[in-house]
């Protein structure tokens, strides 16, 4: 009988909680200067990628984060041009924005191998993008490019590895500070901020240091079952609140695209926060 093979994912805020996926095919291992890449075919979840041995995404949910950490915001900014992506390589996110009628996306990865490699597995998140006039790709590492880039964003968005690693840098204040600061005075800050279940007092601090730069911060939930559960994002505004009814016409053209997670009411239900998080981050 043919071994079974299994990836085991230990996640950063859970070292007693470990994640396995039975592996049909290993296609692609590669140590770059900055992390470990790797590209499995999985039985339940489809084609995965790792990045230093944990799950960026997978083919079966990763729509249930990108569209969760592209819509909120793309819907409720009133004229969303000039965005900023810091992280990112896999596409996914630019993907989501390009449904929007933009002028310009900047996507500041650090690491171009993480973006050759997904337009060679992941044709379906990241080929369409990059090809895209639209997108301008730099490869730097975000924290150097915020602080020393002179335009102004209308939204930025936050798509990085784990805070390990070369994403570390991505939580720390300074960069909070310098990136927000590149944002237009109606701007808006999302970042994908981790398990709040298991990172509890991560995505505390993460708000709190929000709180001192935005007068609206608001924590919103999705579920990525590869991630191990519900996941967390949070949105920062000196003048935009993600519940004001605003969403007009962007919000009925990016409904004709074909979502398979975000809707109106995933958009309201989203920010309803369980006890334990509503206590959490007030
Ligand atoms: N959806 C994913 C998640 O939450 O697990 C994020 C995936 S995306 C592939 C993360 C990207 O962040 C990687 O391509 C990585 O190279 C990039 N990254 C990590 N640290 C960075 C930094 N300091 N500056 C810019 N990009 C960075």
């Amino acid at each position: 009988m043919a071994k079974e093979l299994w990836y085991t994912e230990k996640g950063v805020f859970s070292p007693g909680f470990q994640l396995n996926f039975k592996i049909k095919e290993s296609l692609h291992k590669e140590q770059t200067p900055y992390q470990l890449i790797e590209v499995i075919d999985t039985y339940t979840f489809g084609k995965m990628l790792l990045l230093d041995g944990l799950v960026m995404l997978t083919e079966l949910d990763e729509c249930a984060y990108h569209e969760m950490l592209v819509h909120p915001a793309m819907v409720t900014h009133p004229d969303p041009q000039n965005i900023l992506v810091i992280g990112g390589g896999d596409g996914g996110t630019i993907r989501e924005i390009l449904k929007y009628p933009i002028k310009k996306v900047t996507l500041v990865d650090i690491d171009k191998r993480v973006i050759e490699v997904s337009q060679e597995y992941f044709p379906e998140l990241s080929k369409g993008g990059f090809l895209d006039p639209r997108v301008e790709v730099v490869n730097a590492d975000g924290t150097q490019y915020v602080k020393e880039q002179n335009e102004k964003f209308d939204i930025i968005f936050i798509d990085s590895t784990d805070p390990t690693g070369p994403g570390a840098v991505l939580v720390e204040s300074d960069f909070l500070k310098d990136g927000a600061a590149n944002l237009v005075e109606d701007g808006i800050w999302v970042a994908q901020s981790e398990s709040p279940f298991f990172a509890p007092e991560f995505l505390k601090t993460y708000t709190n240091n929000l709180k001192k730069l935005f007068k609206i911060v608001k924590v919103y939930l999705t579920e990525v079952p590869s991630y191990g559960g519900v996941w967390a994002f949070t949105f920062a505004s000196n003048k935009i609140d993600p519940l004001a009814p605003k969403r007009t016409a962007p919000f009925h053209r990016i409904l004709r695209t074909g979502l398979k997670y975000y809707n109106p009411e995933t958009h309201q239900a989203c920010f309803t926060l369980p006890e334990y998080l509503r206590t959490l981050i007030t």
